[in-house]
């Protein structure tokens, strides 16, 4: 985990949950927290040694492995919090990752872990998409929903640090189903980082790169191949299937590792956001059978 730098302002910190970091006059800006304060810790050793300022966080969306390390950043750094709306209310009650994953249901210990469900902290500045200068810091904020409800990719000094609206290659054929809310929105979000042309970017998950396009056309392809395998294995079932099996199949399908009740959670979540896709598309609807949710192609 080194710090490299982009170009005179910008810097990022590559791991297993990227962080990024703009430096401005007295003023330096982190983008995202990682998962813990072990993991924060060991980027903002480097920001000290190189007498790099600490003052702001940008949380981009409100998963555990982004921002569990803010209540860090902020005791012993005392950051100015930034954050898009509804996600900044997920992380003030971080139990509502478990409890949405869960459908509602008062979430079991089990999956109050830290992969679900970060520390609670209080966001001081909530910022939605456009441009926003902050205490001498320009930042762009484009709004990415699908991979989380409101995330907030940004831009500053001509990089993208697009947090998790696209996954590095490498990463999204290891993730195989990779977590969204709503396959529309993630494709939607994805079209628009197209139009954009920034001298390089970073996703939350991958590697910098300079020119981002292919890899954006790349995720856009694999979500639509997600989607045809889904479609086509409920079409070819004469009574639909249950939105269980759905599950059980697709995961079965791409082959995921889902032994833990907290994975498994994360990839039916992630079916469902493309069920919905379908739904939307007027491709499948769902009937209630047997008190179960029936998945059916629509003819
Ligand atoms: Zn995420």
């Amino acid at each position: 985990m080194k710090m490299t730098q982009i170009n005179e302002h910008c810097y990022y910190s590559q791991s297993s949950v990227n962080v990024g970091y703009v430096h401005e006059g007295d003023q330096g800006l982190l983008i995202d927290a990682g998962i813990d304060a072990s993991a924060i810790r060991k980027v903002v050793r480097q920001l000290d040694e190189q007498g790099l300022p600490v003052t702001h966080l940008f949380i981009t969306h409100a998963h555990a492995d982004h921002f569990g390390g803010a209540s860090y950043l902020h005791k012993h750094y005392n950051v100015k919090i930034i954050a898009p709306p509804l996600e900044a209310s997920i992380m003030q009650h971080p139990i509502l990752e478990p409890m949405y994953l869960f459908q509602g249901t008062t979430p079991p210990d089990e999956i109050r872990n830290k992969f679900l469900e970060g520390p609670p902290i209080d966001v001081d500045l909530i910022v939605d998409e456009g441009r926003h200068t902050i205490d001498g810091i320009e930042l762009d904020c484009i709004l990415t929903p699908g991979h989380s409800y409101h995330q907030l990719a940004v831009a500053t000094h001509d990089v993208l640090f697009a947090a998790d609206s696209y996954f590095g290659e490498k990463e999204l054929h290891k993730h195989k189903i990779p977590f969204l809310t709503c396959a529309h929105d993630t494709i939607h979000s994805l079209e628009k980082l197209k139009t954009t042309n920034y001298s390089g970017a970073i996703p939350g998950h991958g590697k910098f790169e300079e020119d981002y396009h292919d890899t954006l056309e790349a995720n856009i392809a694999y979500h639509r191949s997600v989607l045809k395998a889904l479609y086509e294995m409920v079409r070819i079932s004469p009574h639909g299937l249950s939105l269980e099996d759905v599950v059980s199949y697709m995961c079965a399908r791409f082959n995921v590792n889902a032994e833990q009740l907290s994975q498994y959670l994360l990839f039916r979540t992630a079916v469902g956001g493309y069920v919905k896709a379908l739904m939307d598309d007027g491709d499948l609807h769902c009937e209630i059978e047997n008190y179960r949710i029936m998945v059916k192609a629509s003819s």
